[in-house]
């Protein structure tokens, strides 16, 4: 993130307008930097690029407009046009919903607090993290009927749902989606998905190390210390099962980890009910009203114990594993080389029947 970058208007933006990676930390370390220059922004902090830059790192088999269309941030003079990896930070609708990047499954155990209660329960921390679970399920699940379209009956690809010469859309509604080619389709379901679970990375504690310099305290929340995917983002084996069945999978997962948090975002809706904006009174935030400090990796907890680069890292990892269970999934669903082919529609920036065999 750069000066240049950031959209003037932004800064005065609603704060429900919310940019990729939280922009508005961004600019508010930007600000801070215009005009105290002594403040220096953390050297691995998450910026809005970083979508683009782990989505990037985890689909080498891509071809570079088709990379693009999934990861790009803006799309060269376009600037109406993005990756589907942005999508969620985009429009009116879904950066206010938690569900979409998995924010207020804060927690702090009453151990760590000098005396009083947490404001939320750990149940309730564990609820919020499994609608961020299942809003990626669903994606999933999306993404693979939409792949129905890229290749015929026959085994033919359909080349007018393959065209990438003009920008995807990306807009489906909530309430209905707007339909595109079916790649754009599948690359918009396949981008909300892997954007909660990115965001994961940047905004929980899971691969962090708590600052030693201080007591645990919602200021400074534990770090679980992981250096390997979460468990409970298997989309794939949760696609194939009971919502019942993988909820208690993933709660068990979840309940392994007890001090498991994401932060409070202030700028979110609470629980979706579009209208109350969550009280992050006494929790743990998201970022600080000054975008230094909270849980995100996009302040200065980045820099705590090389936190910004491990959350990068295994996001990373994360995202491969997810395209390779995409895959496994269209080879399962759509067989007869019809799933082999559709992969190859994918990556491939103008497929047809003699270039994906
Ligand atoms: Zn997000």
């Amino acid at each position: 993130m750069n000066a240049s970058s950031a959209p003037r208007f932004a800064m005065t933006r609603p704060a429900r307008h919310r940019r990729p990676w939280r922009t508005r930390t961004a600019l508010a370390i930007t600000a801070a930097l215009a005009y105290i220059p002594a403040v220096a922004a953390p050297a691995h902090a998450f910026g809005p690029g970083t979508h683009t830059k782990i989505t990037e790192g985890a689909l080498p088999d891509f071809q570079a407009k088709s990379l693009e269309a999934m990861a790009a941030g803006d799309l060269g003079v376009n600037k109406e046009a993005w990756g589907a990896i942005r999508g969620s930070d985009r429009g009116d609708y879904y950066p206010n919903q938690t569900r979409y990047h998995c924010d207020d499954a804060d927690y702090l155990a009453a151990g760590y607090l000098k005396g009083g209660q947490y404001p939320r329960t750990r149940q309730q921390a564990t609820a919020e993290l499994l609608a961020c679970v299942q809003t990626a399920v669903e994606e999933f699940h999306a993404a693979v009927a939409a792949a129905d379209k890229l290749v015929g009956s026959k085994g033919n690809i359909n080349t007018k749902e393959v065209d990438l010469s003009s920008w995807c859309k990306y807009n489906d509604k909530p309430d209905g989606k707007e339909p595109d080619r079916a790649k754009c389709e599948v690359f918009e379901h396949l981008g909300r998905a892997w954007h909660g679970i990115e965001d994961f990375y940047s905004h929980s504690n899971w691969t962090d190390h708590a600052n030693p310099n201080q007591p645990i305290s919602v200021t400074n929340p534990p770090g679980l210390q992981k250096t390997a995917p979460a468990p409970f983002f298997t989309l794939r084996a949760y696609n194939n099962q009971s919502t019942a069945t993988w909820e208690a999978e993933a709660t068990k997962e979840m309940d392994k980890t007890p001090d498991l948090a994401t932060g409070c975002a202030h700028d979110e809706y609470e629980h979706d009910d579009q209208k109350h904006h969550n009280d992050c009174t006494g929790r743990i935030n998201h970022y600080d009203v000054n975008g230094k400090g909270g849980l995100s990796k996009e302040g200065s907890r980045a820099d705590t114990g090389g936190n910004g680069k491990h959350a990068e890292s295994v996001a990373t990892d994360d995202i491969k594993r997810q395209w390779k269970d995409f895959q496994d999934e269209l080879r399962a669903k759509y067989p007869h080389g019809r799933g082999e082919k559709m992969i190859c529609a994918l990556t491939h920036d103008a497929p047809t029947d003699a270039t994906c065999k």
